[in-house]
Formats: structure tokens, C-alpha cells, sequence
């Protein structure tokens, strides 16, 4: 099964992306963490990105579609696979429908979780990385457990209020006409990814056929 996951930064993308890889055992690829791991090991590329990724705008086309292209073509996603936060713009997403069309394949689904701009603000000031184990915390809506994972929490150097206002401001300029594109296309699954994380995993779970 081929999964894009849509929606504004901090919809829950890559919270939800953990139940659909758990369920139908399909990698995610998220661009935002190719891009981020590129910048920490200061590769050409990352250089690159470092400016528009930290600054909240999104990175020129050209430059993330390789990257999609490349990771698309490893064998674990021979049998599908997870996109969480590509494509962000219309002329990535026609790059993407041609470049899978040129090999065969086609996407299945597109889970866009929408949520209200005041509430995105709320839950990315204050969320942090788990380095050790790659779980996601936030100070006050999903406290880590223990003093120690909470000492080592890794915070997003863009999710600040400040950044957060633009990265919303592209979102919606950039990335909402996918909306349009895919609800065109008939492959689009509207999520209300307002409640609980397993309220949204449900919901997740439904558009998906499975419940
Ligand atoms: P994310 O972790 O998905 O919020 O992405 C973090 C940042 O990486 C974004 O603010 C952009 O600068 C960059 N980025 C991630 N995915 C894309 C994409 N598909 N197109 C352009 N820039 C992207």
C-alpha cells in the first residue's frame, strides 16, 4: 500500500506514521528527517537545506525530489511504503504521480489530518525527540516518563514560535492546494486530527479500511 500523509506541521504526521508502519509494515519516508540528518552530518546537500529548513521555508523542489526518488528506489519499499511530508508543493506532487507512474506504480492513499492553527502552535512548543529510541514527547501534553529521558530530549531548531509562523504561512500558501489535487484524484481521506493520539489513530485506521 502506497500512503501519503498530508496536513500542517505538528497535525501528528509522524506519531500517526508509527501506527501505519506497526499495521501494514511499510517504511515511512519522511523528507524532514532525511533533510535534518543530511544537515547534522554536514553533507554538500545539507548545506544546502540548512538555510531554507532552519529559516521555516520549504527547500526548492529539485533539490527534495532526488532525494524521494532515491529512497523510493531501496527494497524495503518494494511492497509500499509511507510519504510524511512530501510531496509539500502541486509541482511535487505531479513529480511524484509521474515518476511511480514510470515504474508501474500509483499511490493508494492520502490521509490529510487537519487541524486548527492555534492548536498546531500549542502542541510544537514544547515537543522534543527521544535520541535513543526515536519516540516523541512534549513537556506538557505527553510527558516523557522518567527525569532521564527527559534530560536528553532533542528540541527542533524550527519549532519555534517564530519559525512555526512561517512554516505554517508556507503550508498553507504551498502545500494546501494539494488538497484540491488529490481530492481530484479521488484519493484523498480526510482525518479530524483534533483528540486523543489513539482518537486519531482510529480515525487513521478507518480511512485506511481498517478499524
Ligand atoms: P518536517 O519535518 O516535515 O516539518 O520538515 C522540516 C523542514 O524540512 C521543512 O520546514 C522544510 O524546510 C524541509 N522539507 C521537508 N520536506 C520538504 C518537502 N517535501 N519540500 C520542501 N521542503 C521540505
Amino acid at each position: 500500500m502506497n500512503v501519503i500523509l498530508l496536513g500542517p506541521p505538528g497535525a501528528g504526521k509522524g506519531t500517526q506514521a508509527e501506527t501505519i508502519m506497526g499495521t501494514y509494515h511499510i517504511p515511512q519516508i519522511s523528507t524532514g528527517d532525511i533533510i535534518r540528518a543530511a544537515i547534522k552530518n554536514q553533507t554538500p546537500k545539507g548545506m544546502e537545506f540548512k538555510n531554507y529548513s532552519e529559516a521555516g521555508s520549504l527547500v526548492p523542489d529539485a533539490l527534495v525530489d532526488g532525494l524521494v526518488e532515491d529512497r523510493l528506489a531501496e527494497p524495503d519499499c518494494a511492497n509500499g511504503f509511507l510519504l510524511d511530508g512530501f510531496p509539500r508543493t502541486v509541482v511535487q506532487a505531479q513529480w511524484l504521480d509521474q515518476m511511480l507512474k514510470a515504474r508501474g506504480r500509483a499511490m493508494d492513499h492520502v490521509v490529510l489530518i487537519e487541524v486548527d492553527d492555534a492548536i498546531i502552535v500549542e502542541r510544537i512548543v514544547g515537543r522534543g525527540v527521544d535520541p535513543i529510541t526515536g519516540k516523541i514527547y512534549h513537556l506538557k501534553f505527553d510527558p516523557p516518563p522518567t527525569d532521564d529521558i527527559k534530560n536528553r530530549l532533542v528540541f527542533r531548531k524550527d519549532d519555534t514560535t517564530e519559525v512555526l509562523t512561517l512554516r505554517l504561512r508556507e503550508y498553507h500558501q504551498k502545500t494546501a492546494p494539494l488538497i484540491p489535487y488529490y481530492e481530484r484524484a479521488g484519493l484523498l481521506r480526510r482525518i479530524d486530527g483534533q483528540g486523543s493520539i489513539d482518537e486519531v489513530k482510529q480515525r487513521v485506521l478507518g480511512a485506511l479500511g481498517r478499524s
